[in-house]
Protein backbone atom coordinates (compact mmCIF):
# COMPACT_ATOMS: atom_id res chain seq x y z
CA UNK A 1 0.00 0.00 0.00
CA UNK A 2 1.75 3.34 -0.64
CA UNK A 3 1.32 6.08 1.29
CA UNK A 4 -1.03 7.96 -0.83
CA UNK A 5 -3.73 5.40 -0.44
CA UNK A 6 -6.94 6.26 1.05
CA UNK A 7 -7.03 5.85 4.86
CA UNK A 8 -11.02 5.19 4.39
CA UNK A 9 -10.01 2.45 2.45
CA UNK A 10 -6.73 1.01 3.98
CA UNK A 11 -8.69 -2.24 5.60
CA UNK A 12 -10.29 -3.00 2.23
CA UNK A 13 -9.80 -6.44 0.58
CA UNK A 14 -10.20 -6.71 -2.49
CA UNK A 15 -12.50 -9.59 -4.82
CA UNK A 16 -10.41 -12.53 -5.42
CA UNK A 17 -11.56 -13.67 -9.18
CA UNK A 18 -11.20 -17.32 -9.76
CA UNK A 19 -8.30 -18.32 -11.56
CA UNK A 20 -7.44 -17.67 -14.66
CA UNK A 21 -4.18 -20.24 -15.40
CA UNK A 22 -2.19 -19.94 -18.60
CA UNK A 23 0.35 -22.84 -17.66
CA UNK A 24 -2.11 -25.47 -19.95
CA UNK A 25 -5.15 -26.19 -21.16
CA UNK A 26 -7.51 -26.94 -18.23
CA UNK A 27 -10.91 -28.52 -18.14
CA UNK A 28 -12.32 -24.88 -17.05
CA UNK A 29 -15.38 -25.55 -14.51
CA UNK A 30 -14.44 -22.97 -12.28
CA UNK A 31 -15.90 -19.13 -13.10
CA UNK A 32 -19.42 -20.42 -14.67
CA UNK A 33 -18.74 -19.73 -17.89
CA UNK A 34 -20.55 -20.89 -20.50
CA UNK A 35 -18.97 -23.76 -22.66
CA UNK A 36 -20.48 -22.81 -25.56
CA UNK A 37 -19.37 -19.91 -28.25
CA UNK A 38 -21.55 -17.09 -28.49
CA UNK A 39 -24.29 -17.40 -31.67
CA UNK A 40 -22.69 -17.84 -35.10
CA UNK A 41 -24.74 -14.22 -36.43
CA UNK A 42 -22.74 -12.77 -33.27
CA UNK A 43 -19.74 -14.17 -33.85
CA UNK A 44 -20.26 -12.97 -37.30
CA UNK A 45 -20.43 -9.09 -36.22
CA UNK A 46 -16.64 -8.48 -35.67
CA UNK A 47 -16.36 -7.06 -39.51
CA UNK A 48 -13.57 -4.89 -40.43
CA UNK A 49 -16.33 -2.13 -40.71
CA UNK A 50 -17.49 -2.46 -36.95
CA UNK A 51 -13.77 -2.61 -36.02
CA UNK A 52 -13.32 0.89 -38.08
CA UNK A 53 -16.36 2.58 -36.21
CA UNK A 54 -13.89 2.24 -32.76
CA UNK A 55 -12.62 5.48 -33.58
CA UNK A 56 -16.09 7.04 -32.44
CA UNK A 57 -17.63 6.92 -29.18
CA UNK A 58 -19.81 4.71 -28.38
CA UNK A 59 -23.76 5.75 -27.86
CA UNK A 60 -23.91 6.56 -23.98
CA UNK A 61 -27.38 5.77 -23.84
CA UNK A 62 -26.91 2.12 -25.20
CA UNK A 63 -30.61 3.07 -27.18
CA UNK A 64 -30.76 -0.28 -29.43
CA UNK A 65 -29.03 -2.25 -26.85
CA UNK A 66 -31.99 -0.89 -24.18
CA UNK A 67 -34.68 -1.49 -26.73
CA UNK A 68 -33.62 -4.52 -27.37
CA UNK A 69 -33.79 -5.91 -23.78
CA UNK A 70 -36.96 -3.84 -23.19
CA UNK A 71 -38.31 -6.34 -25.69
CA UNK A 72 -37.45 -9.32 -24.31
CA UNK A 73 -39.10 -8.64 -21.00
CA UNK A 74 -41.71 -6.86 -22.28
CA UNK A 75 -41.18 -3.27 -21.17
CA UNK A 76 -40.59 0.55 -21.66
CA UNK A 77 -36.50 1.16 -22.32
CA UNK A 78 -37.04 3.44 -19.20
CA UNK A 79 -37.20 0.72 -17.17
CA UNK A 80 -33.85 -0.94 -18.29
CA UNK A 81 -29.96 -0.35 -17.08
CA UNK A 82 -27.13 -1.53 -18.82
CA UNK A 83 -23.64 -1.62 -17.44
CA UNK A 84 -19.91 -3.10 -18.03
CA UNK A 85 -20.98 -6.12 -16.55
CA UNK A 86 -23.25 -6.99 -13.54
CA UNK A 87 -20.29 -6.53 -11.18
CA UNK A 88 -20.16 -2.47 -12.12
CA UNK A 89 -24.43 -2.57 -11.97
CA UNK A 90 -23.90 -3.67 -7.63
CA UNK A 91 -21.20 -1.44 -7.15
CA UNK A 92 -23.42 1.48 -8.64
CA UNK A 93 -26.54 0.02 -6.63
CA UNK A 94 -24.85 -0.56 -3.01
CA UNK A 95 -23.45 3.29 -4.07
CA UNK A 96 -26.95 4.49 -5.13
CA UNK A 97 -29.03 2.86 -2.19
CA UNK A 98 -26.97 1.43 0.47
CA UNK A 99 -27.02 4.24 2.86
CA UNK A 100 -28.87 2.54 5.19
CA UNK A 101 -26.64 -0.48 5.31
CA UNK A 102 -27.25 -3.88 3.42
CA UNK A 103 -28.52 -7.42 4.50
CA UNK A 104 -27.25 -10.15 2.31
CA UNK A 105 -26.70 -13.80 3.46
CA UNK A 106 -23.60 -15.00 4.98
CA UNK A 107 -22.29 -17.75 2.00
CA UNK A 108 -23.39 -16.02 -1.37
CA UNK A 109 -21.61 -13.79 -3.93
CA UNK A 110 -18.23 -12.60 -2.23
CA UNK A 111 -18.16 -9.33 -4.15
CA UNK A 112 -21.37 -7.86 -2.16
CA UNK A 113 -18.92 -7.76 1.49
CA UNK A 114 -16.44 -5.94 -0.79
CA UNK A 115 -18.74 -3.77 -2.53
CA UNK A 116 -20.35 -2.62 1.10
CA UNK A 117 -16.63 -2.14 2.46
CA UNK A 118 -15.83 0.02 -0.49
CA UNK A 119 -18.54 2.08 0.23
CA UNK A 120 -18.61 2.32 3.92
CA UNK A 121 -21.66 0.30 4.49
CA UNK A 122 -22.31 -1.61 7.03
CA UNK A 123 -23.09 -5.15 6.37
CA UNK A 124 -25.59 -7.65 8.05
CA UNK A 125 -24.86 -11.04 6.88
CA UNK A 126 -27.80 -13.51 7.82
CA UNK A 127 -26.68 -17.33 8.14
CA UNK A 128 -28.26 -19.51 5.70
CA UNK A 129 -30.20 -22.82 7.40
CA UNK A 130 -28.23 -25.47 8.49
CA UNK A 131 -29.60 -26.93 4.51
CA UNK A 132 -27.75 -23.94 2.62
CA UNK A 133 -31.55 -22.66 2.24
CA UNK A 134 -32.03 -18.51 2.42
CA UNK A 135 -35.03 -18.28 5.10
CA UNK A 136 -37.45 -15.64 3.17
CA UNK A 137 -38.53 -14.47 6.79
CA UNK A 138 -34.89 -13.59 7.95
CA UNK A 139 -35.40 -10.46 5.08
CA UNK A 140 -38.59 -9.55 6.02
CA UNK A 141 -38.70 -5.38 6.99
CA UNK A 142 -35.23 -4.97 7.51
CA UNK A 143 -35.28 -1.26 7.30
CA UNK A 144 -32.05 -1.46 5.15
CA UNK A 145 -30.79 -2.48 1.34
CA UNK A 146 -31.44 -6.09 1.10
CA UNK A 147 -29.54 -7.97 -1.90
CA UNK A 148 -29.81 -11.81 -2.27
CA UNK A 149 -28.34 -13.71 -5.01
CA UNK A 150 -31.10 -15.75 -6.86
CA UNK A 151 -30.04 -18.62 -7.01
CA UNK A 152 -27.87 -18.31 -4.70
CA UNK A 153 -24.06 -18.53 -5.52
CA UNK A 154 -21.98 -20.81 -4.25
CA UNK A 155 -25.19 -23.43 -3.22
CA UNK A 156 -27.30 -22.86 -6.50
CA UNK A 157 -30.15 -23.15 -4.52
CA UNK A 158 -33.53 -21.06 -5.45
CA UNK A 159 -35.77 -18.73 -3.87
CA UNK A 160 -39.57 -19.26 -5.44
CA UNK A 161 -41.06 -16.01 -6.96
CA UNK A 162 -43.68 -16.40 -4.10
CA UNK A 163 -40.50 -16.17 -1.64
CA UNK A 164 -38.50 -13.17 -3.58
CA UNK A 165 -42.30 -11.74 -3.56
CA UNK A 166 -42.26 -11.82 0.09
CA UNK A 167 -39.18 -10.58 0.61
CA UNK A 168 -39.88 -7.64 -1.84
CA UNK A 169 -43.38 -6.39 -0.17
CA UNK A 170 -42.19 -6.56 3.30
CA UNK A 171 -38.96 -4.01 2.66
CA UNK A 172 -41.59 -1.16 0.92
CA UNK A 173 -38.99 1.49 2.08
CA UNK A 174 -35.44 -0.46 0.81
CA UNK A 175 -34.58 -0.95 -2.17
CA UNK A 176 -34.56 -5.32 -2.83
CA UNK A 177 -31.79 -5.97 -5.43
CA UNK A 178 -32.18 -9.62 -6.59
CA UNK A 179 -29.30 -11.00 -8.72
CA UNK A 180 -30.53 -12.96 -11.51
CA UNK A 181 -26.78 -14.16 -13.07
CA UNK A 182 -27.92 -17.77 -12.80
CA UNK A 183 -31.31 -17.96 -13.55
CA UNK A 184 -31.71 -19.10 -16.75
CA UNK A 185 -30.81 -22.24 -15.78
CA UNK A 186 -33.92 -23.21 -13.58
CA UNK A 187 -34.36 -20.03 -11.49
CA UNK A 188 -38.02 -17.82 -11.77
CA UNK A 189 -37.18 -14.38 -12.69
CA UNK A 190 -38.70 -11.88 -11.02
CA UNK A 191 -37.97 -9.19 -13.79
CA UNK A 192 -42.18 -9.02 -14.35
CA UNK A 193 -42.08 -7.96 -10.18
CA UNK A 194 -40.74 -4.58 -11.32
CA UNK A 195 -43.68 -3.23 -12.43
CA UNK A 196 -45.55 -4.23 -9.34
CA UNK A 197 -42.86 -2.76 -7.05
CA UNK A 198 -41.17 0.06 -6.68
CA UNK A 199 -38.34 -1.05 -4.75
CA UNK A 200 -37.26 -4.22 -6.31
CA UNK A 201 -34.13 -4.27 -8.48
CA UNK A 202 -33.76 -6.97 -10.81
CA UNK A 203 -30.36 -7.49 -12.15
CA UNK A 204 -28.91 -9.91 -14.84
CA UNK A 205 -25.68 -10.59 -16.94
CA UNK A 206 -24.54 -11.77 -20.42
CA UNK A 207 -21.71 -13.69 -18.60
CA UNK A 208 -22.79 -17.16 -17.77
CA UNK A 209 -26.05 -17.92 -19.78
CA UNK A 210 -25.29 -15.99 -22.84
CA UNK A 211 -21.90 -17.19 -23.32
CA UNK A 212 -20.33 -13.17 -23.68
CA UNK A 213 -18.25 -13.04 -20.40
CA UNK A 214 -15.43 -11.25 -21.49
CA UNK A 215 -17.72 -8.88 -23.43
CA UNK A 216 -18.75 -7.57 -20.06
CA UNK A 217 -22.63 -6.78 -20.01
CA UNK A 218 -25.24 -6.87 -17.44
CA UNK A 219 -28.39 -5.07 -17.03
CA UNK A 220 -30.83 -3.98 -14.74
CA UNK A 221 -34.65 -3.87 -14.79
CA UNK A 222 -36.52 -1.82 -12.57
CA UNK A 223 -39.15 0.91 -12.06
CA UNK A 224 -37.82 3.71 -13.99
CA UNK A 225 -37.45 6.00 -10.36
CA UNK A 226 -34.54 3.42 -9.86
CA UNK A 227 -33.56 3.49 -13.00
CA UNK A 228 -32.82 6.90 -12.92
CA UNK A 229 -31.05 6.95 -9.50
CA UNK A 230 -28.74 4.04 -11.56
CA UNK A 231 -27.90 6.43 -14.54
CA UNK A 232 -27.07 9.51 -12.72
CA UNK A 233 -24.79 7.63 -10.79
CA UNK A 234 -22.97 6.00 -14.16
CA UNK A 235 -23.28 9.40 -15.84
CA UNK A 236 -21.35 10.97 -12.92
CA UNK A 237 -18.89 7.75 -13.33
CA UNK A 238 -18.03 6.80 -16.56
CA UNK A 239 -21.04 7.61 -19.45
CA UNK A 240 -19.51 5.18 -22.11
CA UNK A 241 -20.14 2.37 -19.22
CA UNK A 242 -20.56 0.47 -22.48
CA UNK A 243 -18.61 -0.30 -25.20
CA UNK A 244 -19.86 0.08 -28.96
CA UNK A 245 -18.76 -4.17 -29.76
CA UNK A 246 -20.73 -5.20 -26.80
CA UNK A 247 -23.51 -3.35 -27.55
CA UNK A 248 -24.06 -4.30 -31.14
CA UNK A 249 -23.33 -7.95 -29.76
CA UNK A 250 -25.91 -7.82 -26.48
CA UNK A 251 -28.53 -6.62 -29.42
CA UNK A 252 -27.65 -9.51 -31.54
CA UNK A 253 -27.42 -12.12 -29.00
CA UNK A 254 -31.21 -10.89 -28.18
CA UNK A 255 -31.78 -11.84 -31.28
CA UNK A 256 -30.49 -15.32 -31.40
CA UNK A 257 -32.73 -16.18 -27.73
CA UNK A 258 -33.46 -19.81 -28.86
CA UNK A 259 -29.57 -20.98 -29.59
CA UNK A 260 -29.11 -19.84 -25.73
CA UNK A 261 -32.10 -21.73 -24.77
CA UNK A 262 -31.34 -24.76 -26.32
CA UNK A 263 -27.53 -23.93 -24.83
CA UNK A 264 -28.95 -23.87 -21.04
CA UNK A 265 -31.27 -26.79 -21.79
CA UNK A 266 -28.02 -28.97 -22.76
CA UNK A 267 -26.39 -27.40 -19.79
CA UNK A 268 -29.55 -28.41 -17.59
CA UNK A 269 -28.85 -32.29 -18.59
CA UNK A 270 -25.23 -32.27 -17.90
CA UNK A 271 -25.99 -31.01 -14.76
CA UNK A 272 -28.34 -33.99 -14.20
CA UNK A 273 -25.75 -36.27 -15.20
CA UNK A 274 -23.18 -34.65 -13.08
CA UNK A 275 -25.26 -34.50 -9.63
CA UNK A 276 -26.35 -38.22 -10.46
CA UNK A 277 -22.48 -39.67 -11.12
CA UNK A 278 -20.85 -37.67 -8.18
CA UNK A 279 -23.69 -38.77 -5.59
CA UNK A 280 -22.98 -42.83 -6.82
CA UNK A 281 -19.16 -41.88 -5.95
CA UNK A 282 -20.79 -40.74 -2.20
CA UNK A 283 -21.03 -37.16 -2.66
CA UNK A 284 -23.62 -34.97 -1.65
CA UNK A 285 -24.54 -32.17 -4.02
CA UNK A 286 -27.07 -29.14 -3.12
CA UNK A 287 -30.25 -29.30 -5.22
CA UNK A 288 -29.05 -26.71 -8.02
CA UNK A 289 -30.81 -24.39 -10.41
CA UNK A 290 -27.85 -22.49 -11.86
CA UNK A 291 -24.68 -23.70 -13.88
CA UNK A 292 -23.08 -25.09 -11.03
CA UNK A 293 -23.11 -27.69 -8.76
CA UNK A 294 -21.62 -27.03 -5.00
CA UNK A 295 -20.58 -30.46 -3.83
CA UNK A 296 -18.69 -32.42 -0.94
CA UNK A 297 -17.09 -35.73 -1.10
CA UNK A 298 -17.42 -38.06 1.77
CA UNK A 299 -14.14 -39.53 1.33
CA UNK A 300 -11.70 -36.73 0.55
CA UNK A 301 -11.81 -32.88 1.92
CA UNK A 302 -12.88 -30.04 -0.62
CA UNK A 303 -9.24 -27.97 -1.06
CA UNK A 304 -7.98 -31.92 -1.62
CA UNK A 305 -10.32 -32.39 -4.30
CA UNK A 306 -9.78 -29.09 -6.08
CA UNK A 307 -5.60 -29.94 -5.59
CA UNK A 308 -6.43 -33.24 -6.85
CA UNK A 309 -8.36 -32.38 -9.72
CA UNK A 310 -6.16 -29.74 -10.85
CA UNK A 311 -3.47 -31.84 -11.17
CA UNK A 312 -5.40 -33.95 -13.59
CA UNK A 313 -6.13 -30.84 -15.80
CA UNK A 314 -9.78 -29.62 -14.28
CA UNK A 315 -10.35 -26.77 -12.75
CA UNK A 316 -13.35 -26.15 -9.90
CA UNK A 317 -13.53 -23.39 -7.41
CA UNK A 318 -12.50 -24.25 -3.51
CA UNK A 319 -13.50 -21.60 -0.66
CA UNK A 320 -11.88 -21.46 2.05
CA UNK A 321 -14.98 -20.06 4.32
CA UNK A 322 -14.87 -22.54 7.16
CA UNK A 323 -18.42 -22.99 6.84
CA UNK A 324 -18.37 -24.43 2.93
CA UNK A 325 -14.45 -25.67 2.91
CA UNK A 326 -15.36 -29.17 2.65
CA UNK A 327 -17.55 -28.49 -0.89
CA UNK A 328 -16.46 -27.48 -4.51
CA UNK A 329 -18.18 -25.50 -6.55
CA UNK A 330 -18.09 -27.01 -10.32
CA UNK A 331 -19.32 -25.03 -12.89
CA UNK A 332 -21.13 -27.58 -15.33
CA UNK A 333 -20.02 -27.26 -18.63
CA UNK A 334 -20.87 -29.78 -21.62
CA UNK A 335 -21.64 -33.43 -21.28
CA UNK A 336 -17.88 -34.38 -22.21
CA UNK A 337 -16.71 -32.08 -19.77
CA UNK A 338 -18.62 -33.66 -16.84
CA UNK A 339 -17.69 -36.67 -17.86
CA UNK A 340 -13.92 -35.90 -17.74
CA UNK A 341 -14.98 -34.32 -14.58
CA UNK A 342 -16.23 -37.80 -13.24
CA UNK A 343 -13.36 -39.44 -14.34
CA UNK A 344 -10.86 -37.21 -12.88
CA UNK A 345 -12.90 -37.84 -9.61
CA UNK A 346 -12.92 -41.55 -9.97
CA UNK A 347 -9.19 -41.59 -10.72
CA UNK A 348 -8.44 -39.49 -7.40
CA UNK A 349 -10.89 -41.69 -4.98
CA UNK A 350 -9.25 -45.05 -6.60
CA UNK A 351 -5.70 -43.67 -5.24
N1 LIG B 1 -23.53 -12.10 -9.50
C1 LIG B 1 -23.15 -13.34 -9.20
C2 LIG B 1 -23.93 -14.11 -8.18
C3 LIG B 1 -22.03 -13.91 -9.82
O1 LIG B 1 -21.62 -15.13 -9.50
C4 LIG B 1 -21.32 -13.15 -10.79
C5 LIG B 1 -20.14 -13.74 -11.52
N2 LIG B 1 -18.94 -13.66 -10.86
C6 LIG B 1 -21.76 -11.84 -11.04
C7 LIG B 1 -22.87 -11.36 -10.39
C8 LIG B 1 -21.01 -10.92 -11.95
O2 LIG B 1 -21.07 -11.27 -13.28
P1 LIG B 1 -20.68 -10.25 -14.43
O3 LIG B 1 -20.00 -9.06 -13.82
O4 LIG B 1 -19.78 -11.04 -15.31
O5 LIG B 1 -21.97 -9.88 -15.09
Amino acid sequence: MSKFFSSRLSSLEAYVPGEQPKDMAYIKLNTNESPFPPAPAVQRALTEDTVAKLRLYCDPEASRLKAALADSFATDASRIFVSNGSDDILNFAFLAFGEGGVAFPDISYGFYEVFARLHGISAEKIPLAEDFSITPKDYFAKGKMVCIANPNAPTGMALSLEEVEAIVKSNPDSVVLIDEAYVDFGGESCAALTKKYKNLLCVGTFSKSRSMAGARLGFAVADEALIADLERVKYSTNPYNVNSLTQLLGVLTLENQAYYTENCQRIIEARAYATKALEALGFSVLPSSANFIFAKSDRIGGEALYLALKARGVLVRHFEKPRIADYNRITVGTLADMQALVAAVKDILSQ
